[in-house]
């Protein structure tokens, strides 16, 4: 979200002349677009913060604007701390970006902007053209959360659910398509509450389908509590509607479930991914999962285990818990810190092997690879996704970008898989 929101920011000043600039050290004015989900966030500015002193040490001063969830949680004490940034804006008030850096150019005043006014921004991004070319495009479609999970701060930093119109959201992807994209990610903090006077996320899905040059939908991410009927139809229905779900579940045991308050059971979850691939009996799932939350024993650690080795997930990310100031776990007692990074080392090495096994056996099967770039420093050789998001790199004579391709992969490494191009892919067995 921070990657859509960063381009809409620069769609915004470029309005008053600012633009990117892929030399930071002759920057005028320096935005840090910030995430505060695990601990660390803050720290990290302060570092970045130092890094630009220094390097301005012998030039004139840019104007430094910290945006994003850092901006929105801690922007008062930023401000105080740190006399080097002119402004926080926090991700509620992007609109306000022109207005800040016209102010701050003509005189040296702080500007704290972290009201929450979510329609207020979309209404004034609505009217800014979105210039992204990429091949694979994001499309924020909803912000915010009202599920309140006790770990996590995104309730009080994107604020409450809020759902972009259906019709801004269309013309949004139009515009896209028309800049070259052929896949769209829509997101959300919860892309599946997304409900715009009835209209939701299958219909819009529905409705991007629609345009030509569109070839591939995703979402993410989705919340298991919100997965409806409709959209797990969608996935058998609609054929641009790629079969990889982002589908996290946090922990493999009830005990913690409640006290995350996830307001999902893992017979729940499973319920869901058996009904979801009776539809489609193609999709893969991937996962996040927190390790080592207060109370978590070894029985707990046992059930996690035992789910993701069932799921089989295509791609685990797990994270040890990080106690977030103003969130209920942040009050709990923790576990103590080498058994939760014993368990999350113990974690990580199965579900590495699962990804290894499952991509050993794309090995000399055919994938259809949407390719988005040639790589930087190797000419000819051309990076895309799968169906299933899997990261392929191809030799190519031929400009493959924008491209929809069989490629029979031969090799890969623990992030990357390699192929070739295939002609002719008859009695050849696809990817499953
Ligand atoms: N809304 C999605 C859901 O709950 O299904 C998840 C979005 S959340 C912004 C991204 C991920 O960050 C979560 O799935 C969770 O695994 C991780 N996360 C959030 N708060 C965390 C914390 N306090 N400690 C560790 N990981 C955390
Ligand atoms: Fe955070 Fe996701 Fe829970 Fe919302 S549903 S509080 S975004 S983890």
């Amino acid at each position: 979200m921070n990657e859509y929101d960063s381009n809409r920011i620069l769609d915004l000043t470029k309005k008053i002349n600012y633009i990117k600039t892929n030399y930071s050290n002759n920057a005028d004015c320096y935005v840090l677009n910030t995430c505060h989900i695990r601990e660390k966030a803050t720290d990290k500015v302060y570092h970045d913060v130092g890094r630009l002193k220094k390097e301005f040490r012998n030039k004139k001063k840019p104007i430094v604007i910290v945006t994003g969830c850092v901006a929105q949680a801690e922007g008062e004490i930023l401000l105080k701390r740190e006399k080097y940034i002119d402004a926080v804006i926090g991700p509620q008030s992007y609109h306000l970006f022109n207005k800040t850096i016209l102010n701050l150019e003509k005189n040296s005043k702080k500007i704290d902007s972290t009201d929450f006014d979510v329609i207020d921004k979309f209404d004034n991004l609505r009217l800014i053209k979105n210039s992204n070319n990429k091949v694979s495009s994001y499309l924020t479609i909803q912000e915010g959360c009202d599920k309140f999970c006790n770990f996590c701060v995104v309730p009080y930093t994107r604020g409450s659910e809020f759902s972009r119109t259906f019709d801004d959201l269309i013309d949004e992807a139009v515009q896209i398509s028309n800049n070259g994209a052929r896949e769209i990610t829509l997101l959300g903090q919860n892309v599946n509450s997304y409900n715009d006077k009835g209209k939701k996320l299958s219909h819009l899905i529905e409705e991007i389908s629609k345009i030509k040059n569109i070839k591939r939908i995703r979402y993410t991410t989705s919340h298991p509590v919100d997965f409806t009927e409709d959209l797990i139809s969608a996935h058998a229905n609609l054929p641009k509607l790629m079969p990889q779900i982002h589908l996290p579940v946090q922990s493999g045991s009830n005990k913690i479930l409640k006290k995350m308050n996830r307001k999902h059971t893992v017979e729940r979850y499973l319920d869901l991914i058996k009904k979801l691939k009776v539809e489609n009996p193609r999709v893969k799932f991937s996962s996040d999962f927190i390790i080592g939350y207060p109370d978590e024993d070894e029985k707990d650690f046992k059930s996690t285990i035992k789910l993701l080795q069932k799921v089989e997930y295509i791609n685990a990310y797990s994270f040890i818990f990080s106690p977030r100031p103003g969130t209920p776990a942040a009050k709990m007692k923790m576990i103590d810190k080498a058994i939760a990074k014993k368990r999350l080392m113990s974690f990580q090495k199965i579900a590495n092997e699962i990804k290894r096994k499952y991509r050993n056996n794309l090995i000399s099967k055919i994938s259809l690879v949407l390719f988005e770039n040639e790589l930087q420093n190797q000419k000819n050789y051309f990076f895309g996704r799968d169906e299933f998001s899997n990261p392929i790199v191809v030799e190519s004579k031929e400009n493959l970008v924008g491209k929809i391709k069989q490629v029979q992969i031969n090799g890969g490494n623990q992030n990357t898989l390699f192929g070739r191009i295939i002609q002719n892919s008859n009695n050849r067995e696809f990817a499953a």
